[in-house]
């Protein structure tokens, strides 16, 4: 765990700081806290007089800066404002929302902001003009879906065909939707998800997605990749294979490797894999709620992360990652472009 480190002066404090979601001050001696539990984000700060302790332990995001700042004894108000200070740089004390007077539930940007190094609102702002398509008729589309809708994801369109089964039901369609039209009912999950959440058709439409995830079929239907590919619209496979979870490869069609690089690749390991192929495309398998819930969670972070890009490129670029919860293993393999297609990546 780091020493804090003073303040920059240039850093502005949040006029209503919090800690962010999950983080609390916590006592390693009577003059020293620790706020944060992993070693890569985590910080003590030590020297500290007790009233500079209470109020670090009244970071609430409902109470003013200013406010905070009078707690601590006159002589230790500088003090204090170097602690907030360094904690605002480190991204751990945040400005808090505003207050809201619904009833409805809010988005969650986590922790994200530790990993990515933006700021919380910045990534909200984002993910609230991003729109994603979530195409797949099984539980993983809905479950990806949830999630997306729920981190705050503006617009979020299931675009599933069919009528929900039992064996859809338990990570977003409930036994009520069973008969109910997957599409209809997805978008259901994803309004109680998050009431905010636009769901209306992108596909078609004059808006193309940021993303859109081939979920549920272990080989996304060509059709669909083909148009994909022709629109320039980013697309990322998931799915459960043999109880398996697979995301990957991100294609950004030009730049990435494509998913007939993947099938070039994989026909040189087994000369029948597109005849095998030919039988699976576009059919959803159906997997396990456990199996179906990893993958979805591993999607979920990918896609976030495809929505906010930053210098360094996500592990499902060129590659997928692979997530076996039986074993507890995560495998990631490599897809480099295919020197026989063309779909320009290189
Ligand atoms: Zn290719």
């Amino acid at each position: 765990m780091s020493e804090l480190p003073s303040g920059d002066e240039d850093v502005m404090l949040p006029l209503f700081p919090q800690l962010l979601p999950g983080l609390e001050v916590l006592e390693r001696g009577v003059d020293e806290v620790q706020i944060g539990l992993d070693p890569r984000h985590g910080v003590v700060a030590s020297g500290l007089p007790p009233s500079v302790i209470e109020a670090l332990r009244s970071i609430d995001g409902r109470t003013t800066v200013h406010s905070l700042l009078a707690l601590a004894e006159s002589e230790h108000t500088e003090q204090l404002r170097d602690v907030l200070t360094g904690l605002t740089e480190l991204g751990l004390v945040s400005e808090a929302d505003p207050p809201t007077h619904s009833a409805e539930p809010g988005v969650e940007a986590g922790l994200w902001s530790l990993r990515s190094g933006r700021d919380q609102s910045r990534t909200k702002a984002r993910r609230a003009h991003c729109a994603v398509v979530v195409r797949g008729d099984g539980r993983l589309a809905v479950a990806i879906a949830v999630l997306l809708a729920k981190a705050g994801v503006g617009h979020v369109e299931v675009a599933a065909e069919g009528t929900v089964t039992e064996h859809d039901v338990g990570c977003g369609y409930t036994d009520d939707d069973i008969g109910v039209p997957r599409r209809k009912a997805a978008a259901g999950a994803v309004r109680r998800s998050n009431p905010a959440t636009r769901t209306g058709r992108l596909v078609g439409g004059d808006r193309l997605p940021e993303l859109v995830l081939l979920t549920d079929a272990v080989v996304p239907a060509p059709e669909v990749v083909g148009l994909l590919v022709q629109d320039g619209v980013p697309h990322l496979p998931v799915r459960v294979r043999d109880g398996i979870g697979i995301v990957g490869p991100l294609v950004i069609p030009g730049r990435t490797s494509c998913l007939r690089c993947a099938d070039l690749h994989r026909t040189e390991l087994d000369s029948r894999w597109p005849r095998i192929a030919g039988q699976l495309a576009g059919r959803p398998q159906r997997a396990d709620l456990a199996d179906v819930q990893a993958c979805a969670a591993l999607a979920v972070a990918q896609t976030l992360r495809v929505l906010s890009p930053a210098d360094k490129p996500p592990p499902v670029w060129n590659a997928t990652v692979e997530i076996d919860p039986y074993a507890a293993k995560v495998k990631h393999r490599w897809w480099p472009p295919h020197p026989r297609c063309h779909c320009g990546a290189r």
